[in-house]
């Protein structure tokens, strides 16, 4: 059975951070707007969103290295560091825009303060990690990062770290208490009741199986109810794809000529979690590696306090793998039905460019559990296999296309694919991923609706405040943004909850 349902203003489809952020900035900003979501699981935030999928860290390049790349000339490119920091205070002052006006409620249930750190060993990384900090700690968002490379000084900051460490090698580590945990799962459960409060319509167990463009210039989406089995046709003027890893086969469907010639490369990841309280509580931290050579940049290895279920844990990973689905509960047949006539010469010369990923990803999924203690013995010396076990994480679709210079490159990054008329819109890729959904989803609305922009600029100004405005040349702006927010979303010492 079939039934064809009267057009709408807005489809999101999929149930993920990335659509609820959408749905909630034009909430504020065309509230008469009619929205509806569909998504195929039976809640949201099921996917890459849920906190066990991925590793919760606010990314704002507070430890992160790879943001910061060494010049050929020794000096540190700090570019990318102040971006992805000015895309996270994006994110911090909508989620405190939508606390302050009771929009959502209680943001320890999502966003707790903890200090962010990196680790580093060996006298070059130790020099690179001095020079790292001395430029970073010029620039207002990273003032009050602290450096040091006295052991008895790191026992301090990470007591379960140095325990039981005999190597001689110079070690260092640099510390910043403004970084946070956040729990993207909670996040966008909370973000979805609100849409339902403000009625928007969402299905669950709905798998949009097809997009086509009609004659009048509507969308009509395709949407299985699993539940019955019944086929809908739901029409639309505005399509956006927040499908995760199932955003690329669906783009693929609509034909449009921005989705040719673009692949995806499904990148898997599994943690190793620890629940024991007497370990747990030796911890209060993110500390953040260094990858190893010929490691994609997401697998950097990073031992986190998580905040989840009410309860804090230890995650440590990931460790990346492939398989070939394109979201966890996925199809093995994934990988291979996104490979069509337009895009098989992009990713075959990804495949014949990125041997050493690829063995290096094989390598990843002959781990055997033994070997990842061995991996995380150089976090924790002293880890016992006992107290650690093994989460599965989610599905990270890579995305490879063409670039001016080069066939079939393999990006880490995150990508708004949009029709020219701005009537269908998808995000592709995964890093830096939930932490920008706000920059992200800004940017969906600057492709698709240009011609808005003028009429919400104020609205969105008195949401977020440094939009389109650089915080690294305005110090002042983002103290006042930085106090404001770590006030409404709980992160002042004063406010913070260290054991639960
Ligand atoms: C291992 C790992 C670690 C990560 N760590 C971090 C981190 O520390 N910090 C950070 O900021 N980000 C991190 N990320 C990235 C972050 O999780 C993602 O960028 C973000 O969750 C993506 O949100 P989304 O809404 O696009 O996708 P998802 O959360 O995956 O949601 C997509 C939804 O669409 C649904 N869907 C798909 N196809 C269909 C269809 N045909 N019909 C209906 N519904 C459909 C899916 O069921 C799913 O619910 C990590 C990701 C991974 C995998």
């Amino acid at each position: 059975m079939s039934s064809i349902q009267k057009a709408t203003d807005v489809i999101l489809i999929g149930a993920g951070v990335m659509s609820a952020t959408l749905g909630s900035l034009l909430k504020q900003l065309a509230p008469e707007w009619e929205i509806k979501v569909f998504e195929k699981l039976s809640s949201a935030g099921e996917e890459s969103s849920n906190e066990w999928n991925n590793a919760g860290t606010g990314h704002a390049a507070l430890c992160e290295l790879n943001y910061t790349p060494e010049k050929a000339d020794g000096s540190i490119d700090i570019t990318k560091a102040i971006h992805v920091n000015e895309q996270f205070q994006l994110s911090r002052q909508f989620w405190s825009y939508l606390v302050k006006s009771d929009l959502i409620h209680n943001p320890q249930g999502f966003i707790r303060p903890l200090p962010h750190m990196s680790l580093v060993e060996g006298e070059n990384e130790v020099t690179f990690l001095k020079k790292r900090y001395k430029a970073l700690s010029a620039i207002p968002m990273f003032q009050g990062m602290k450096f040091s490379d006295d052991p008895e000084k790191l026992k301090e900051w990470m007591p379960l770290v140095m325990e039981g460490r005999t190597s001689t090698e110079p070690i260092a580590a640099t510390k910043i208490d403004s970084g946070t945990d956040v729990n993207f799962g909670a996040l966008t459960r909370m973000l979805f009741e609100h849409l339902e409060d403000q009625h928007v319509e969402i299905h669950y167990k709905h798998s949009v199986n097809d997009i086509k463009r009609e004659s009048d210039g509507l969308w009509e989406v395709k949407v299985k109810n699993l539940t019955t089995g019944t086929v809908e046709f739901h029409k639309t003027k505005f399509v956006f794809i927040g499908g995760g890893g199932g955003s690329l086969p669906l783009l693929q469907k609509t034909g449009i000529p921005e989705s040719k010639q673009i692949g995806g490369f499904p990148v898997s990841g599994l943690f190793l979690v620890c629940n024991n309280p007497e370990i747990v509580d030796r911890h209060h931290a993110k500390v953040y590696g260094k990858a190893k050579v010929g490691a994609p940049p997401m697998s950097v290895p990073h031992l986190d306090t998580r905040f989840i279920d009410n309860k804090k844990t230890l995650l440590f990973g990931p460790f990346a793998g492939f398989s070939p689905k394109f979201l966890k509960t996925g199809s093995n047949l994934d990988l291979i039905r996104s490979v069509k006539p337009d895009n098989i010469v992009t990713m075959l010369a990804a495949g014949m460019k990125e041997l050493d990923l690829t063995k290096y990803l094989i390598e990843q999924v002959m781990l055997s559990n033994e070997k990842r203690m061995e991996e995380l013995r150089e976090f924790i010396p002293n880890a016992k296999s006992e107290d650690w076990g093994v989460v599965v994480a989610g599905q990270r679709v890579q995305v490879i296309k063409d670039t001016e210079s080069s066939k079939g490159t393999l990006q880490f990054g995150t990508e708004v694919v949009h029709a020219s008329d701005g009537s269908v819109a998808a995000l592709l890729g995964a890093s830096p991923g939930a932490s920008t959904a706000v920059n992200v989803m800004l940017e969906v609305l600057e492709k698709c609706f240009p011609e808005k922009m003028f009429e919400w600029k104020d609205k969105i100004m008195e949401m977020i405040p440094s939009y389109g405005i650089s915080l690294a040349a305005n110090p002042e702006l983002f103290h006042e943004i930085q106090e404001s927010t770590a006030h409404v979303l709980g992160l002042n010492d004063k406010q913070q909850v260290h054991s639960m």
